[in-house]
């Protein structure tokens, strides 16, 4: 049996070059405007934390340089800040905010999230706050700089680089990526569209509203359709529809379950009262009967489909100019 040692994720730095203080690689800067210079306060041999003096004037340091690719996502942290004051208000100063909102989308970057997915996370106030609070602290612990500064970690040595991006994130003592998950797992379900589309309860009625024939209303996921349609049964004639002897049983939308709690039931005052709320249109000048021949989608002759938007079965523009 051959024993096998782990593939090295370091390479030796050449002269000129430097690590990138995000993802470890080598670069070769471009001018010394890239340059970033940290001081290292102590050092973990693994059993003991040693720290510097602080009276020592000459504490080490270690220069890095930005990838292209991390100096981008510098940038791009900066602009959002700009575009979002209140963020950096938030987090005290713009240094602190652009060092963590940076952090937060290195640990994207680890996590390869797509730009589109950075963009969604990225769109607002309230989501960069979530960002930042789950992924800074996991993000900045995955750098190849967090290996060095404040504390040098144990074995790292910084005339070296990653072999590859964040190829130091595969050492075997490396623990980000885990909180990575978790923290990226959190802001998901922060980010999360929380609302779904809820059809009226399966069990053989009219597959939409019986008075404005909408298909599906919007409620939040975990929702039972039982809560937000209302079961009732009514007349043909009640909804406008052609005497029969069988009553229509099914469901109610919730805008057209309220025009029925305040009418009292189900009938053309009630039909009357939800498509004027749905048109916006204030009752106050109406007689109760102004819409004669009002018919309830369940209560035509054929109902055909329902609807994604409510009362698309009536011709709503004629009602308009009707009542203009
Ligand atoms: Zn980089
Ligand atoms: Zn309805």
């Amino acid at each position: 049996m051959t024993t096998t040692t782990p593939a090295a994720t370091t390479v030796p730095l050449a002269d000129g070059e430097y690590p990138c203080p995000a993802c470890g690689v080598a670069v070769r800067p471009t001018g010394p405007d890239h340059l970033t210079t940290m001081t290292i306060l102590g050092r973990d041999d693994g059993q003991h934390l040693q720290m510097f003096t602080r009276t020592d004037a000459r504490l080490p340091t270690v220069t890095m340089a930005r990838c292209p690719d991390c100096l981008a996502r510098h940038e791009q942290a900066q602009a959002l800040l700009n575009a979002h004051p209140v963020v950096t208000k938030r987090l005290g100063s713009p240094d602190v905010a652009l060092r963590r909102l940076t952090g937060a989308l290195d640990g994207l970057a680890v996590l390869h999230a797509s730009p589109a997915e950075v963009e969604r996370l990225t769109a607002s106030d309230v989501r960069l706050r979530v960002l930042i609070g789950a992924l800074a602290a996991p993000g900045i612990a995955s750098t190849w700089a967090s290996l060095f500064a404040p504390v040098m970690a144990p074995g790292v040595r910084p005339d070296s680089a990653a072999v590859q991006a964040w190829s130091h994130l595969s050492r075997p003592d490396a623990q980000v990526g885990p909180s990575l998950r978790e923290g990226y797992a959190q802001v998901l379900r922060a980010t999360a569209d929380a609302t779904t589309r809820l059809a009226p309860p399966a069990d053989g009625s009219p597959r939409g509203c019986l008075v404005c024939g909408l298909a599906s209303v919007s409620a939040p996921v975990g929702t039972q359709p039982a809560h937000v349609w209302a079961l009732v049964s009514a007349d043909r004639s009640a909804l406008g529809g052609r005497r029969s002897p069988d009553r229509l049983r099914g469901y109610l939308c919730p805008d057209c379950a309220d025009a029925k709690e305040v009418e009292g039931s189900i009938g053309p005052s009630a039909m009357e009262r939800s498509l004027l709320a749905h048109l916006d249109i204030g009752r106050k000048s109406l007689t109760p009967t102004a819409l004669t021949g009002l018919v309830g989608w369940a209560a035509q002759i054929e109902p055909g489909e329902p609807s994604d938007e409510p009362w698309e079965h009536v011709d709503v523009e004629a009602v308009r100019d009707t009542l203009g």
